[in-house]
């Protein structure tokens, strides 16, 4: 007998219908002598309802707001399907976050869990129940409701599966595993059986919304068995993330092409080329909460340099106001932006030990007449910053340069 944390998508749980599957398919784990604790996401669409339905109130809602608001989707999902379980004759009970404990910090829309109460949930467990979680939301000491980020359920269940010490949680979706690339963008993606932490999380976070990157370091730190499953089949195996395996001598060089369309460039032009100035560039942007993805300062000339840095499209307009504040204190000359650009990565540990990835890259992007914008590197990815436009095209053809389409 095993303890299992399944963890249900948007879609997978996207009408009653499908939630009714989701109960069968728990069954059928329970009734091979499994104890189950299931984790939904809000039934697909409706976070961006909500979210909506404040921005209709307010331009500028206020985080806190926000997330009672945005965690009301997950708190119906985990009342449906506990009463879908129990018409499948088995006993059932839901929480919310907040409920089981699920202590996170303060910081609303992005919080991070700092620890997960266990007791009720293994009280539950022992007497028969499934036990099912909503996904997305904890609260902070003082009991204010909190969400984890878009994505956030995945983070939920491995969360919850390393409080539980579970043998293993599975993430269903509404594909089957994790592929080469989006399937929905190059249909020649091919599943990975396995993938490795190391790699799941560059590819997590450089646009791979399979996964919550969180969730990803969340089973790596703790040993967290991770699956990705569909929901929509009853066969399979999905795709296992595995530490590295140093036996497999047949790993490619690069696994995955990932991408995100949500970046946003920012220039400050004509900065005084002195120690301290990336700081004083920085420290701003890092006060507002904005997060810094690419950074590239070029070299100075006549005294002065250019400096650029990407953010979450999101986040733009505010990181665009921070700087015109700071324009004067750093003595800029002018701040440019412009939020119609994308990333572009591809990933592997076998790049490690081959070189001329990055010139191969390059070399492709330039026959298509891509221009780079921004590059950035670590031992196992290679970044490009690229005009929107170009970002499908791109994709496809560097997922055929590196070998990864189906044959
Ligand atoms: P859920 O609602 O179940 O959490 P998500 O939409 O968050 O589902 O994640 C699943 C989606 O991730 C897939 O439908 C697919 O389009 C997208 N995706 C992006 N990159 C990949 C990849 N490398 N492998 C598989 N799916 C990917
Ligand atoms: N419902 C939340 C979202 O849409 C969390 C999740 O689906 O994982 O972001
Ligand atoms: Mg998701």
């Amino acid at each position: 007998m095993a303890l299992i944390v399944q963890k249900y998508g948007g879609t997978s749980v996207g009408s009653t219908e499908r939630i009714k599957n989701v109960a069968k398919r728990v069954a059928r784990w329970k009734a091979m002598g499994h104890d189950v604790v299931v984790v939904p996401s809000a039934m697909s669409g409706e976070t961006n309802r909500l979210i909506g339905l404040a921005k209709e109130i307010s331009a500028t809602p206020s985080p806190r707001e926000l997330d009672v608001i945005a965690s009301t989707g997950e708190q119906v999902t985990i009342g449906l399907l506990a009463m879908a379980i129990q018409e499948e004759g088995l006993k059932a009970k839901s929480y919310t976050g907040s409920q089981v404990r699920v202590l996170t910090d303060s910081t609303f829309t992005k919080a991070r869990i700092l620890q997960i109460d266990d007791e009720r949930m293994r009280k539950d467990l022992a007497e028969g129940n499934v036990v099912v979680v909503a996904g997305f939301q904890g609260a902070d000491e003082n009991g204010n409701i909190t969400t984890l980020g878009r994505g956030g359920s995945d983070t939920s269940a491995v969360a919850l599966a390393a409080a539980l010490k579970a043998d293993e949680c599975q993430i269903y979706t509404d594909v089957d595993g994790v592929y080469t690339t989006d399937p929905r963008v190059v249909p020649e993606a091919r599943k990975l059986d396995t993938i490795t932490f190391e790699e799941m999380l560059e590819m997590a976070s450089l646009g791979s919304k399979v996964l919550q990157i969180r969730s990803v370091e969340f089973a790596g730190k703790y040993k967290v068995k991770l699956r990705v499953l569909s929901s929509f089949q009853d066969e399979g195996e999905g795709t296992l993330i595995t530490v590295e395996d140093d036996k497999n001598m047949e790993q490619p060089i690069i696994s995955g092409i990932a991408f995100n369309r949500d970046e946003a460039k920012l220039t400050v032009l004509g900065v005084p080329d002195r120690p301290g100035i990336a700081y004083q560039i920085l420290g701003p942007i890092a006060d507002a909460n904005i997060d810094v993805d690419m950074i590239i300062q070029n070299v100075g000339v006549d005294g002065t340099t250019d400096f650029s840095f990407t953010v979450n499209r999101s986040e733009y307009t505010k990181a665009m106001a921070v700087l015109e504040q700071v324009k004067q204190h750093v003595g800029a000359r002018e701040i440019v932006g412009d939020n119609k650009t994308c990333k572009v990565s591809a990933v592997g540990v076998g790049m490690r030990s081959h070189p001329g990835v990055a010139s191969q890259m390059f070399r492709t992007l330039a026959e298509e007449g891509i221009n780079i914008q921004m590059i950035s590197t670590s031992e196992i990815k290679i970044s490009v910053v690229i005009d929107e436009k170009y970002l499908e095209l791109a994709v496809r053809i560097l997922h055929k340069t590196f070998g990864l389409d189906q044959a």
